[in-house]
């Protein structure tokens, strides 16, 4: 059913515009406001206030402030405020899939998808939380006791991407909550909308004031730089591009901070000859087109056996044209906008790349007409040298290219500066198995096209990052380990 833009309306009302500062929405300090916009209209769909230095620094404070307090509550306090979190954004699911899908375009169903996702962090580590043991033993000498404690790491800078607007928020603020971490959230400023909404959502499941506070702003470097640079920030979660975490690392290095990085990805998605063509074919179509393909696990280089090549790409194409594009709000959609004109253009820089260096346009390739910043589902076949191979693609196209065995199925996989995610499609596990042990990547997809989830470690290797979210791994980035040791009796 197409949502009315009353609904619309009522819902983008009740969308906290402040920064969260110790337990209040309060307006920046410069009196600004920064605009948010509908990436499949153009149109603007609210101003929140611009959060700057200042606010940042305030922000911090109240975090700092409330940490040994914080620290020292009971787990199963924390725990229970996130399970009253889940129950919260479940009641609340379709007025969060609707906000993300005006700020970001994704489809409702993939809105509706992304709730559940994310919402299963609060639910997961709500029960890690009563369970995060450290252990006791003693020296090999026997001379001492060791106690060995996880302590909350202290107050940490999460910064978002805008791609993933709820599940990114979600993978961070829990672990933290679990961990007993005080937190100062900077969510991209271009889907900021469904971060500030569940912000109050942590708010009315009890988090107590200055645990949370949220600074969304225009410029990420004025909310960033002087956080980094105070010795009251112990830690920093960041998702986003691996430029910006490089930057990030560096600025780290002088407090010598704690660092998480969920930093970009070129996924290949291997097609064996043994494989279930119409599995690898549905799997592809997930890991390509879900988020219109702007997921770091996005499958961006499609490597399939020569001997399968003719019938996978057949069927490929198929379902590819039978994709319906447009506003993420109506009735049947299935690929939603790119988040922006720059976006966008970026894209198509990538696809017409390529064609001058001999790509062959399977099927889409084009800009749509008209307004918002829609882009044709697309397949380009390529020889292994094709520079957009070489690319983190952030879109709906799919190259393709062909291998001869499977030694050189690994080496096209392992030609990337990026090790996040990687699919293969293949009947026989033992080699399934083989192929993981020689591809460096963190996630392996084996026939199944997405797979990321709360309980299971989310995170790469190489340019791709460091550090997991989700699962046991989870929490650990957010605690600091202590050892006590003292004499036997
Ligand atoms: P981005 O790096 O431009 O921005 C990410 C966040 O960093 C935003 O909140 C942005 O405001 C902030 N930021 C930008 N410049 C900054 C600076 N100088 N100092 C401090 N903060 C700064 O990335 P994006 O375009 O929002 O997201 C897309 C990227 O994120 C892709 O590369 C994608 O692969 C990656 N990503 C990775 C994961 C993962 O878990 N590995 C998940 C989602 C997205």
């Amino acid at each position: 059913m197409t949502v009315s833009a009353q609904q619309e309306k009522e819902l983008l009302e009740r969308v906290p515009t402040g920064l969260l500062i110790n337990g209040e929405w309060v307006d920046a300090s410069s009196g600004n406001t920064f605009p948010v916009y509908d990436p499949a209209t153009g149109k603007e769909l609210l101003r929140l206030q611009d959060g700057g230095s200042e606010d940042a620094l305030k922000a911090l404070a109240a975090a700092d402030e409330v940490q040994a307090e914080w620290a020292l509550t009971a787990p199963r306090e924390r725990a229970e405020i996130l399970r009253r979190a889940f129950d919260l954004v479940q009641e609340r699911a379709e007025d969060f899939a609707l906000l993300m899908t005006l700020e970001m375009g994704k489809p409702l169903a993939e809105s509706r998808g992304e709730v559940n996702y994310g919402g299963e962090f609060l639910r997961w580590f709500s029960e890690e939380t009563v369970r995060h043991y450290g252990r006791f033993g003693t020296t090999p000498e026997g001379n001492l006791s060791m106690i060995v404690r996880h302590k909350p790491v202290g107050p940490s800078l999460l910064v978002t991407p805008w791609n993933f607007p709820l599940a990114m928020a979600t993978r961070k603020v829990a672990p933290a909550v679990a961990a007993g971490a005080t937190m100062v959230l900077k969510p991209a400023q271009l889907t900021p909308l469904t971060s500030q909404y569940f912000a109050q959502t942590m708010l009315d499941a009890g988090l107590p004031a200055g645990v949370l506070n949220v600074v969304s702003g225009s410029s990420a470097s004025k909310i960033s730089g002087p956080l980094m640079k105070d010795s009251r920030l112990r830690k920093i979660s960041f998702t986003g591009s691996t430029p910006v975490g490089r930057r990030l690392l560096a600025d780290a290095s002088e407090n010598v901070l704690r660092t998480s990085m969920e930093l970009g990805g070129n996924a290949p998605f291997i097609v064996f000859d043994d494989a279930d063509i119409d599995a690898a074919v549905e799997g592809a179509m997930a890991a390509k087109l879900r988020n219109m393909g702007e997921a770091c696990t996005a499958a961006n280089r499609i490597l399939v056996h020569e001997d399968v090549a003719e019938e996978f790409n057949t069927k490929f194409a198929e379902a590819m044209r039978a994709r319906k594009v447009g506003r993420g709000t109506e009735a049947d959609v299935n690929v939603g906008p790119i988040i922006d004109e720059n976006a966008r253009e970026d894209v198509h820089g990538l696809v017409t790349e390529a064609v001058e260096a001999g790509a062959e346009v399977v099927t889409g390739g084009k800009k749509v007409d008209g307004d918002g910043y829609f882009y044709e589902p697309t397949i380009l076949s390529v020889l292994e040298n094709s520079p957009i191979l070489a690319q983190e693609i952030f879109g709906p196209v799919a190259p393709v290219v062909q291998f001869k065995d499977e030694d050189h199925a690994i080496r096209l996989a392992n030609a990337s500066e990026y090790g996040l995610a990687a699919y293969m499609y293949t009947k026989d596990h033992n080699r399934a198995l083989r192929v993981a042990d020689q591809i460096e990547f963190g996630l392996i997809g084996f026939n199944a096209g997405v797979i990321s989830n709360a309980a299971a470690p989310f995170g790469g290797v190489k340019q791709s990052g460091m550090g997991r979210e989700g699962g046991t791994e989870g929490i650990a980035e957010y605690t600091s380990v202590q050892y006590i040791g003292m004499p036997n009796p």
